[in-house]
């Protein structure tokens, strides 16, 4: 069980079953420290199960975790808490408390003894909120903001716990384009200073946008590992959530993924329509250069 000092999270062997499911069937990748990493695959891939098992929600049956060096089964919460946070897709029912008391219940693992927080501490809840783009709500409730809102207070309350790697399930669900990118562009400043981050998405244009590697999981394996350019392909695409698309580099925008139907047919398209749109996209990636392999 060893690690080179680069890599921040190693997972060897990984399996979690639920009682008939296999969720995770063996998994096996490292992150290194700094990365930005999106996790990407269909529904009910796993992704949601291992961010669970990263951050000891759940036990794994089989394999193990290395986390910034450390036997993930040997850490205490509190210990664990000083290395990673987490961002969850749902937020707690709760929302009655302020902004600003939200992200300081980041601090809690750093309180030594007594619950009440220090000016230090209060510090540095205030800068993850100025970071966040909060401050200006800071003693409004969580239950009064948007989305995207609660999902920056929740990223600086992680940011509060100054954490080494930040766990985040799904960021940018229900938020629309301009508050997409705006958590994403958030989440790589946050990796361009160092913070890891490991995020669960299906927005596959913006990982491969602001990622620096991609995780691809299918049926609770790894099925890709490595730079989003290397990664993505039609081929890709195709087997992994069995839609026919195009997989084009441009100039202004880098790799993009333009979908174009299931490859099933999804029961949405007659035959005929799905033939001609298949040939028309052989069309379309042989003029325009598509990444097939
Ligand atoms: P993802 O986050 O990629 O959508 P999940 O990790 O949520 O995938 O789910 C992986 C697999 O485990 C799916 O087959 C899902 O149905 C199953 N699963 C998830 N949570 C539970 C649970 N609490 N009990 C039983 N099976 C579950
Ligand atoms: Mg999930």
């Amino acid at each position: 069980m060893e690690c080179s000092s680069r890599v921040i999270i190693k997972v060897e062997d990984l399996v979690y079953r639920y009682d008939s499911v296999n969720a995770l069937d063996g998994l096996t990748f490292e992150i290194e420290r700094g990365e930005f990493v999106g996790l990407v695959g269909p529904n009910g891939s796993g992704k949601t199960t291992l961010l669970n098992c990263l951050s000891k929600l759940y036990t794994p049956q089989n394999g193990y975790i290395l986390l910034d060096g450390h036997d993930l089964r040997e850490l205490t919460p509190l210990e664990g808490a000083k290395i990673y946070a987490v961002v969850p897709s749902e937020f707690p029912v709760d929302m009655n408390i302020s902004i600003v008391d939200t992200v300081l219940l980041g601090r809690y693992p750093h309180f030594e003894g007594f619950w009440w927080e220090n000016e230090r501490d209060e510090e540095i809840a205030l800068n993850a909120m100025e970071k966040l783009n909060v401050s200006g709500f800071a003693d409004r409730k969580l239950g009064e903001l948007s989305s995207g809102e609660k999902q920056r207070v929740m990223i600086a309350k992680a940011l509060a716990q100054e954490a080494k790697v930040l766990l985040i399930d799904e960021p940018v669900a229900y938020l629309d384009l301009g508050y997409q990118l705006e958590i994403m562009e958030m989440l790589r400043n946050l990796a361009n200073e160092g913070v890891t981050i490991l995020a669960a998405m299906h927005q596959l244009n913006l990982a491969v946008k602001y990622c620096d590697k991609l995780i691809v999981l299918k049926q609770g394996r790894v099925v890709a590992c490595g730079k989003p350019e290397e990664v993505v392909t039609q081929r890709l695409i195709e087997d992994v959530y069995g839609v026919k698309s195009i997989v084009q580099k441009i100039p202004e925008a880098g790799l993009v993924i333009i979908p174009l139907s299931t490859s099933n047919n999804g029961g949405a398209l007659d035959k005929e329509t799905c033939e001609k749109r298949t040939i028309e996209s052989d069309k379309a990636s042989a003029r325009w250069g598509s990444v097939e392999a």
